[in-house]
């Protein structure tokens, strides 16, 4: 079997057969939208898909044509789309106030919310910093704990270390500690080395090697790092359990107990980027506590306003904290966004959690994750599929013979079977909002086997 070339033909698929409305509303939207993480050239021959409304899981078009969102809409909608208690509580916010700056102001929204991560959070984490979205968490997380060393006299304490493959937002600061090339290397003259140290991805294992072992050898890497170079670095930040726009790498947690001892050793502190796999996605409200572990810095976004609002937090420790308290303002941490903390967001938040709690949803997850896990096993047998893989909410594999436009075929090819995919290269994965049901996710497998033939042949 061989795979399709890759140089894409113009083509008019099921998903740009739309009505008048539609067609003006792409060409108005091409000519003023300077679309995110987008070759804009490629709209000449790829739909941009207009989207009037949603529901649930799934996404419709103004010639009601509908799509199932496999990706969660960038991994932030948990709980699907137009969601009547969430929406319900956004509304019950507007009608109280809608925004007001958070220094030197507070509102019961943003305290609510803070109390509540704090006591769902790992450990003793709190003191709940707010911003507006992923990149600012890692950004506050980062000066952060530079800020902490140089206040406890230590400035030399201000490098950084990342995993390979490893992704934390768009910002300098937050590309400076990614290692994911087709985002990085363009703006490598902007951004601030970084040591990066191996990934434990599972797939990296050698033949015959377990994960864990693995990501024991891997982790022994880090430690010779750490152990050569601790007194300039500050902080290390992984993405706990899952490396996602890397390709969805999954690795075992003893990694993170490892890391986490290393770091208590060399004095280093640990930022776990839970902006992706944060509020349940691997299984557990948060994935540290499948390790056991506590981080210095936790930071969330995505699923933290169920997918409705711009909204991030870093949680820390007391100790950091405490750090910071002092009668000098430059002491302290003078960082602001002009939305942080936003009380409609924070409402949304607040909504979000209720419907953990009162819906048992990591429970009634680990079924439906059985159920994918069933549902997809032609696709683990298709002969193209290479690491097939799950960790809670997540399901990942790659494509064998992939080539260069193959996400963008896939996407095309799944539009025109009312499936939403978005491949990260030869990945494909799903990340599918938790109200998902059991049809809807053998309709998943099945659009997806579809695609998949028409694009590999
Ligand atoms: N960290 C991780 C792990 C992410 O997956 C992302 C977004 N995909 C970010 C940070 C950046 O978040 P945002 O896009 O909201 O800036």
């Amino acid at each position: 079997m061989k795979i399709k070339p890759s140089a894409p033909t113009p083509r008019k698929s099921a998903a740009l057969a739309f009505g008048s409305e539609a067609e003006r509303l792409l060409r108005r939207s091409l000519a003023a939208v300077w679309h995110p993480c987008t070759q804009m050239k490629y709209h000449e021959w790829l739909p941009l898909v207009p989207v009037a409304r949603g529901k649930g899981v799934w996404l419709y078009d103004f010639d009601g044509r509908r799509y199932l969102d496999a990706i969660s809409s960038w991994w932030v909608n948990l709980f699907g789309h137009s969601h009547p208690r969430i929406n319900a509580a956004i509304a019950e916010q507007l009608e109280q106030l809608e925004h007001v700056l958070l220094a030197g102001f507070t509102h019961p929204p943003a305290v609510e919310l803070a109390e509540r991560l704090s006591a769902l959070a790992p450990g003793r984490l709190g003191h709940c910093f707010f911003a507006s979205d992923g990149s600012s968490a890692v950004e506050i997380a980062l000066k952060m704990s530079f800020h902490y060393w140089k206040n406890m006299g230590l400035p030399a304490k201000n490098g950084f270390v990342t995993l390979a493959g490893s992704y934390h937002g768009e910002t300098l600061g937050a590309l400076s500690v990614g290692d994911v090339a087709l985002y990085k290397e363009t703006y490598e003259p902007l951004l601030r080395p970084c040591g990066v140290v191996p990934s434990p991805d599972s797939r990296l294992a050698a033949p015959g090697e377990s994960a864990e072992a693995w990501a024991l050898r891997a982790a022994a890497a880090l430690e010779s790092h750490l152990e050569r170079h601790h007194q300039a670095i500050a902080a290390l930040i992984v993405e706990p359990l899952v490396q996602c726009a890397g390709g969805m790498a999954m690795y075992p947690p003893v990694y993170l107990a490892r890391a986490r001892a290393l770091c208590d050793r060399y004095r280093v502190h640990l930022i776990a980027d839970e902006i992706a796999v944060g509020f349940g996605r691997t299984g557990t409200l948060f994935a540290c506590e499948q390790a056991g572990v506590t981080p210095d810095f936790l930071c969330l976004s995505k699923g933290l306003t169920g997918g409705y609002l711009p909204l991030s937090v870093v949680l820390t420790r007391e100790e950091i904290y405490q750090a910071f308290y002092a009668d000098e303002l430059q002491a302290g941490f003078l960082h602001s966004h002009s939305y942080s903390g936003n009380p409609l967001a924070c409402r949304a938040a607040l909504a979000t959690l209720d419907l953990f709690q009162q819906e048992n949803v990591l429970v009634v997850n680990r079924d439906k994750a059985r159920f994918m896990n069933e549902a997809t096993a032609p696709l683990k047998r298709h002969p193209r599929v290479r690491n097939f893989r799950n960790t809670g909410m997540i399901w990942a594999f790659e494509v064998e013979g992939a080539g260069p436009h193959f996400p963008r075929e896939l996407f095309r090819e799944a539009l025109g079977r009312e499936l939403l995919l978005r491949p990260l290269g030869a990945t494909v994965y799903y990340m599918p909002p938790y109200v998902i049901e059991p049809e809807e996710m053998a309709f998943l497998v099945k659009s997806t086997l579809e695609s998949l033939d028409a694009v590999c042949g």
